[in-house]
């Protein structure tokens, strides 16, 4: 394959079509064999399940190109597992676990020149995304879905620097008592379209959801979970069955007990914010982004560590999974797959 023509240090996080993307089918009750196209496009009927009500689930991760030229994914197993659980949510065929892992390792592969070089903190995103292809008007799952995985080089979310945000609490909710918080459905983030804008338009970067029922506990952001730290450097997750489990919240956990930290996952109270010392935002597109001030209604909630950089607790774990991610720091058994 011809090399490719890309400023890897001016990339930004927007799609840019590259050459191969995996594509499989389910029909007559059992999935086809998937492989790769070239085809960008997707053609569907009218009526097709995902237009009508919406069932679509996906995950997100990325390939790096580790600083002795390897290249890897991260915990790619976990994405497999946790799309299997979203799509058994909405009723869709989960998409079997070692074909998910197949169709990673074949876009990579296939679209290994437009891996971000280890230098330019860039990497190539990974979309997986399942979909009701056929038509339902009668309110039903689909007998017939589509599992498609594509790919986009993105640039160092801080390229700019790592700068602190600012969030609001939002007055409206992300997801229900007992209803799809849990797993990654495009559904959560039509909903959330209208707070995120909102937010922006007030001035925010981002919106802390509150638990619907109460609204006085902490769940999460639109896209990322939240991680605070104690003034005695305890490490605290909020607990809900309405949280999307992300996988770079449960690794970070997971390094900050190997280096030593307490870790607690507990309901976290609004009104015990203002006793953290750092707070920060997880996810795979910044890993950890941090947060130095929430604003509750006209109250500010500025965190110690404040609005020029991210407080120390939280970038020893940052540096630490990033290290992991690209091989600079060892890894715990089973957490990156290299790709030859
Ligand atoms: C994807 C997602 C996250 C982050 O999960 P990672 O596996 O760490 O990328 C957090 N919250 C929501 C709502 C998400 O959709």
């Amino acid at each position: 394959m011809a090399n490719v023509n890309i400023d890897w240090d001016n990339l930004t996080f927007s799609y840019q079509p590259v050459s191969k993307r995996y594509v499989a089918n389910y029909k007559d009750g059992k999935w086809g064999k998937g492989g790769l196209t070239e085809d960008a496009t997707i053609t569907l009927n009218e009526c097709a399940g995902i237009l009508q009500y919406c069932q679509e689930v996906f995950e997100g991760l990325k390939a790096y190109k580790t600083k002795d030229g390897r290249v890897v994914t991260f915990r790619p197993d976990l994405n497999a597992q946790r799309m299997y659980d979203s799509a058994q949510r909405l009723e869709m065929p989960p998409v079997p676990k070692e074909m998910f892992l197949e169709a990673v390792d074949q876009v990579v592969v296939a679209n290994k020149d437009w891996i971000p070089p280890y230098e330019s903190g860039g990497s190539l995103y990974l979309r997986p995304y399942l979909f009701a292809t056929g038509p339902v008007i009668g309110v039903k799952p689909s007998d017939e879905y589509q599992f498609r995985l594509f790919a986009t080089p993105v640039g160092s979310y801080f390229k700019n620097g790592i700068k602190p945000i600012t969030i609001c609490v939002s007055d409206f909710d992300r997801a229900a008592p007992h209803g799809t918080g849990h797993i990654k459905a495009g559904l959560n983030y039509a909903m959330s379209l209208h707070a995120y804008i909102t937010a922006h338009t007030n001035g925010f970067d981002e919106n802390m959801f509150l638990d619907p029922a109460t609204r006085t506990y902490v769940e999460e952001t639109g896209g990322a979970n939240f991680l605070f730290v104690t003034k005695d450097n305890t490490i605290v997750t909020p607990k809900s069955d309405s949280i999307l489990p992300s996988i770079t919240r449960r690794s970070l956990m997971h390094i900050a007990e190997d280096l030593g930290y307490k870790v607690e996952q507990r309901p976290v109270k609004l009104a015990e914010l203002k006793d953290f010392a750092e707070c920060g935002l997880c996810g795979t597109a910044a890993v950890i982004c941090p947060v130095g001030k929430v604003v509750d209604h006209g109250k500010e909630i500025a965190f110690p560590s404040g609005m020029s950089e991210m407080g120390p607790v939280l970038t020893k774990l940052y540096e630490t999974l990033r290290g992991i991610q690209l091989g600079t720091v060892e890894a715990p058994a089973g957490w990156i797959r290299e790709i030859k």
